[in-house]
């Protein structure tokens, strides 16, 4: 087994040293405990805190060039935590990482202090997949990452449930525990949480309701492993409107329900360009969407959150003036914390 980073790095957020029985599935987070319980502050230069709620703002940020760059990205636009791919998302196959590339992006990570770090999977992974021969490679491929993880250190590795196709969802439900159960028992020694993101539901796609994610837990054998990913763009376009505070304590109290607030322990932060209930998966920047300011101020301030990293997939590039926008974007949410 990898030890955790060294340095500040070893301070991981408690929300993901997920292998640690006891603390997680379904327990109630006690509460209020400030900045000297279960979350220790450690954050960035650029952190804001307020005595009830700590906030871990990041981005995706490209890996190409090497692991390393994705720090001193994050570095200039501001975040305290990342998010990166481990491996090309595009394809099934990659090289073993090297020794080298271990050490680049173990040195930036402490010199950085960026974390949580988390790691996207392929986008080619389907779990659920009635095809033997492709769920296969799915549960090879997801095994492969979650050893990348491992070597350097990330603390979660984040994916799409997967896709029932020409089976029911029920059917794709068990298929995704099943081969969940079968990463697992593989990497028994695997410190990296696996969190199922919430979907939009686009297609044949799995975990837009929260009742199916919660039912994915339930089936698995190891469910203290796993956590939940949500995704601000994805719940909107799935149809929880969460633009209104009634909107989104029922969406919260739903998520409770059948999920577990603390089995939440990452929000993807993007606004979206389609309608509530549309379906459709296309993000767009921070208060710029049909979502708007009032849905991510909602949850922004939702003290349930304290500690979870809220990390951006908005659209790269720079605003009308030049400037960066996942730059702009963080600043925005930082915006609208109320103090
Ligand atoms: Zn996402
Ligand atoms: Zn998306």
């Amino acid at each position: 087994m990898i030890p955790p980073l060294a340095g500040p790095s070893s301070d991981l957020l408690s929300i993901f040293l997920a292998p640690q029985p006891d603390t997680l599935l379904r327990k109630k987070r006690p509460e209020n405990k400030g900045q000297t319980g279960k979350f220790r502050p450690i954050l960035g230069p650029n952190a804001q805190i307020r005595p009830s709620m700590i906030h871990r703002f990041g981005a995706h940020m490209s890996v190409a060039g090497g692991l390393e760059h994705a720090f001193r990205a994050g570095v200039r636009a501001g975040c305290d935590c990342l998010q990166i791919f481990v491996k090309n998302q595009r394809q099934w196959q990659a090289p073993p990482l090297t020794t080298d590339q271990i050490d680049a992006y173990r040195i930036a990570a402490t010199d950085t202090g960026l974390q949580p770090v988390v790691a996207h999977a392929s986008y080619l992974l389907n779990l659920a997949s009635p095809d033997r021969d492709n769920r296969r490679k799915s549960i090879l491929a997801m095994i492969d990452e979650l050893d990348r993880c491992d070597a350097l250190g990330v603390s979660a590795l984040i994916f799409h449930p997967g896709a029932a196709m020409n089976a029911t969802p029920l059917a794709a439900i068990k298929r995704i525990a099943q081969s969940l159960d079968e990463v697992h028992r593989r990497c028994a020694d695997s410190r990296t949480m696996i969190l199922l993101e919430s979907t939009a539901g686009q297609g044949s796609a799995i975990g837009h309701r929260f009742e199916q994610l919660g039912d994915i837990l339930e089936r698995t054998r190891e469910p203290k492993r796993l956590g939940v990913c949500l995704d601000t763009c994805h719940l909107f376009a799935a149809g929880y409107d969460f633009r209104t505070a009634e909107g989104y304590e029922a969406m919260v109290s739903d998520l409770d329900r059948y999920v577990g607030i603390d089995n939440i322990r990452c929000i993807h932060t993007n606004d979206s360009k389609r309608e509530c209930g549309s379906r459709v998966d296309r993000h767009d920047h921070i208060g710029k969407g049909k979502i708007g300011k009032q849905g991510f101020v909602h949850f922004v301030n939702d003290e349930r959150f304290s500690g979870v990293p809220f990390i951006l997939e908005t659209p790269k590039g720079k605003d009308g003036r030049g400037s960066d926008y996942d730059k702009v974007n963080l600043k925005r949410l930082r915006a609208m914390i109320r103090t």
